[in-house]
This record gives C-alpha cells, structure tokens and sequence, in this order.
C-alpha cells in the first residue's frame, strides 16, 4: 500500500507538473487530477494508475496534433475554452474514482473493467471532439442530420467516431496485458466507451443549450458573444456540457454494469 501511495505521488506530481505548465488544466483542476491518480493508485494498482496517465497522454497528443486548426475552426463556440477547470476534471473522473475505491473494498475485477470503461469514454470522447475537428466536412448532428459548425455539441464525424473506437481498442489491449482476458470484460470496454460518446452527442444535440448570437448569426455554446447577450434557441439552459459529459459518462458505467450482469 505504501509502495503504491509513494508510486501513484511520484507519477501525479510529474503528471500535474506538465499538465501545468502546459496550461492544460487550471491550478485547481491539476490539483484535483492529482488526487484522483493517487486515488487510482492506491486503491486500483498500478494497472489502473497505468490506464490514467496512458489516457492522459492520449488526450495529450490529440490534443496538441490538433492545437491549430481546433482553435481556428471552433473559436467562439464553447463555453469553457483554455485550461480544463475543476469541474471538467471531476465530471469525467468520479465515476471511475468510485469503481477504484469499490475495487478496493470488493477485489472484484469488474470494478477494474468499469474504471477502465468510465476513463475510456472520457478518453474517447475528448479524442473524437479533437480528431474530429480535422475533418474536411463539418460535422452531422446526430440527431438533426443536418450539418453543424465544428465543436458544437451534437456533431459526429467519421473521423471522430473512428477515432474513439481506436482508444477503445487501445484500452483493452492495456487491460488484457494487465488483467487477462474476459470476454465480458473485453465487450464492455471496446463498445460502452463508444455508445456513452454517442449518447453525448445525443444529449448534446437534445438538451444542450445552445445560443444564437445576433451580431455575427454564429450558433454558439455562450450565453455572450460579439460582446454581446446572446439569446438561447435550443435545449434546456441549465444543461451545459459539463453536465453532458456527466450524465454519459454515468450511462456509459451503467449499461456496462448491465451488459456484465447479463453475461454471469
Ligand atoms: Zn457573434
């Protein structure tokens, strides 16, 4: 135990350390992450620990492969933009930091296969947005199909979705290594990862707010624009992504819970 709280502190300080002075997270967000990998560590193992940070550097590199053209093609469209606050880091991280900690009172592999679930949808879904934006068309809503600006909720691309099942893939092969193979553990990390980034494009496109601005006729994420108010025309106001990426998340762990009670 002391040798994975020393192992998860090691790992987090230098995690935290790059994700800061990359200004990918906020002060507080970094310290919050931080928490979460020693979480990860000290009652998942290494294994666990192992499938963070390698998601972290997925998210790391699409991230920066993508930095420009993602600047340039969705400017003005979200809410939150620049360093990930707290809250983003805690939508996408309770869940798994709860099956971490159920793994530790129950040893049962399936908490594992969850954590390794919930990280994976959060993966995929920052991945798709990113990957996604470097399409040459823009995206589909998934719900409206009709053609949507880059980065507003609710648009998928090919590329995008691809791109999600490569993290899915990826993140099996790193808990079969680890872990060892079961086969319903293996559906559960390679489909619900995906299906939870579809049902937040859904929701997404459903009930997210979204704002016209009257100035430039941009759709747009923010409640100002132009320097100006903007006024909402779709979804529900106090749904923002945030509360988005929480309730897939949450669905994506549930309906891998499901799956795996159906195959016992
Ligand atoms: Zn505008």
């Amino acid at each position: 135990m002391l040798l994975r709280f020393l192992a998860g502190a090691a790992v987090s300080a230098i995690v935290s350390y790059f994700t800061l002075k990359k200004k990918a997270l906020t002060p507080a967000a970094a310290l919050e992450s931080c928490l979460m990998m020693l979480i990860a560590s000290v009652f998942g193992g290494y294994g666990v620990l192992f499938a963070l940070v390698f998601s972290f550097l997925l998210v790391s590199i699409a991230g920066k492969l993508t930095e420009d053209k993602r600047l340039e093609r969705t400017q003005g469209i979200h809410k939150k933009h620049g360093a990930r606050d707290a809250v983003q880091v805690l939508v996408n991280g309770i869940f798994a930091s709860i099956t971490a900690i159920l793994y530790y009172i129950t040893s049962d592999t399936l908490c594992i296969a969850l954590y390794f679930l919930s990280v994976t949808e959060s993966l995929a879904d920052s991945v798709a947005s990113d990957i996604g934006v470097l399409s040459k068309k823009p995206p589909i809503d998934i719900c409206r199909f009709v053609r949507v600006q880059p980065g507003i909720s609710g648009g998928i691309s090919l590329l995008g979705t691809l791109s999600a099942c490569f993290c899915s893939i990826i993140m099996c092969g790193v808990f079969i290594i680890f872990y060892g193979f079961e086969l319903r553990y293996f559906i559960i990390i390679a489909l619900c990862p995906v299906l939870g980034m579809l049902i937040d494009s859904i929701i997404g496109s459903l009930l997210q707010a979204k704002y016209r601005c009257d100035i430039c006729g941009k759709i747009t994420e923010k409640t100002e624009h132009c320097g100006v108010n903007t006024k909402q025309v779709q979804g529900i106001n106090v749904i923002d992504n945030d509360i988005v990426n929480l309730m897939s998340n949450g669905f994506s762990v549930l309906l891998g819970l499901l799956i795996c009670s159906l195959m016992t």
